[in-house]
């Protein structure tokens, strides 16, 4: 199976490309490139969420970790009368460390009880729902930069998923839908209903 470094290389090229080409032909602006290649080159590790051992696990535990103290941080040291905020600077680095390990462990303890390697990370719903949160995420930035990291967020996964199939021989990344029929069709709704909410954005713009 291809390893971690096969998988980025083969993403960051792919979203080098499709970055280059969407300022060419649709004049994505320095923003909207940057969003798009951040969303394809993770979108070629996010399918390997689902394996105990792989990297990509620990770096989005990290990065989940990192973003959910960041967002403490900036709350408990804003004004305001609840949690008699700002807090004095200890308390916060404390506060930071604290939630930086709670939403670290707690990500990883989920996706560790959840998964299943090669299950549905590895399915054609995958794609879509990451192009889909990268859509919701970019709503701000307007139609262009929506378009931009939904387009490289599906081809950034599609490309892991494509990679597996191709050196395993099988189509079995490329599936609809795992054996556990009732996982699978949640795993299909929640991602119709995020496109659904990233392509009403679109429209509101
Ligand atoms: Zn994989």
């Amino acid at each position: 199976m291809p390893n971690f470094e096969c998988h980025v290389a083969v993403a960051s090229v792919i979203s080098a490309v499709g970055v280059a080409a969407g300022a060419i032909m649709f004049d994505w602006d320095p923003t909207a490139s940057s969003l798009a290649f951040v969303a394809g080159l993770s979108g070629g590790m996010v399918p390997d969420l689902d394996c105990d051992t792989a990297k990509p696990r620990r770096l989005a535990g990290v990065f989940v970790g990192l973003g959910c103290a960041a967002m403490v941080v900036g709350y408990v040291s804003g004004q305001g009368q609840f949690l008699r905020r700002p807090w004095p600077a200890e308390h916060v680095v404390l506060a930071a460390l604290g939630s930086f390990f709670l939403f670290n462990s707690v990500f990883l303890e989920i996706l560790k009880n959840r998964t299943k390697h090669r299950g549905l990370f590895h399915s054609l719903a995958t794609p879509f729902l990451y192009g889909g949160l990268w859509a919701c995420l970019a709503a701000g930035q307007g139609g262009r930069a929506i378009m931009a990291v939904w387009f490289l967020a599906v081809i950034g996964v599609f490309s892991h998923l494509i990679l597996d199939a191709a050196k395993g021989f099988t189509f079995n990344p490329l599936k609809i839908a795992s054996a556990d029929l009732a996982a699978s069709t949640r795993l299909w709704i929640l991602t119709a209903l995020v496109n659904f909410l990233a392509f009403i954005r679109l429209f509101a713009f």
